[in-house]
């Protein structure tokens, strides 16, 4: 547990997989997290973080990023289309584009602001109902429409169903972003992370491995 372990583990999976070192980013995923562990993590030199609410990464993030150099927050989490422009402003890369209205919201709003940030489409790779992402019989045709939209497609996530073997999820994904010529694979949390490596993932979002388990109380 803690943060230079999770890099060991990241960099060992790496060389297993016959993968350049530094070729997997670690997402610390800091939501819900008491600040002092974020700051820890700060601490130790780690610049990347991944949230999945966009008003408590409102909260917590532009301090921390006054006071930290290089701080790239990523948002993990689904999206609202009315909350877009807040997490253009706040987040370097958006893991959640899940449907065409918010594709299309994105790309009005990366207009007018003359930037976008890094775009990863979710898909689910499970086709559960509660989850969020674009089902995979049709993402192809999504991944075709934001780049129609000149969207800067990156890659894409998933998050595989709780009580299924992960890795079927993600060989799934990797397959999908291949066919459709995309590098980015983020896919991988605490429990699969290394699994994931091994089929591709190019970030892997680790939260309580890194911080300890999550309060919710
Ligand atoms: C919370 C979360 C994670 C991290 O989960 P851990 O099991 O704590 O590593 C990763 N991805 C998403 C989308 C999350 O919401």
């Amino acid at each position: 547990m803690g943060l230079t372990d999770i890099r060991d583990r990241i960099a060992k999976a790496e060389d297993d997989a016959g993968r350049a070192p530094g070729s997997v980013q670690l997402i610390a995923v800091s939501k819900v997290q008491p600040d002092e562990r974020v700051e820890t993590v700060l601490e130790q030199g780690h610049r990347l973080f991944g949230e999945n609410k966009v008003q408590e990464a409102q909260g917590k993030w532009p301090g921390f990023k006054e006071r930290f150099d290089g701080v790239d927050v990523h948002l993990i989490g689904p999206l609202q289309t009315n909350k877009a422009r807040a997490a253009m402003e706040l987040f370097s890369a958006i893991h959640s584009v899940d449907r065409p209205k918010l594709a299309n919201t994105i790309a009005r709003l990366a207009q007018e602001m003359g930037s976008c940030p890094d775009l990863f489409i979710q898909v689910n790779t499970g086709e559960e109902d509660q989850k969020a992402g674009i089902l995979p019989a049709d993402a192809d045709a999504f991944i075709a429409e934001a780049r129609g939209l000149d969207l800067p497609v990156k890659g894409l996530m998933c998050i595989p169903p709780v009580e299924e073997t992960p890795s079927l999820h993600f060989a799934l994904l990797a397959k999908i972003a291949k066919r459709n010529g995309l590098e980015g694979l983020s896919m991988g949390m605490s429990s699969d992370f290394e699994e994931a490596i091994a089929l591709g993932a190019t970030h892997v979002r680790v939260g309580s491995a890194i911080f300890g388990e999550r309060d919710y109380s």
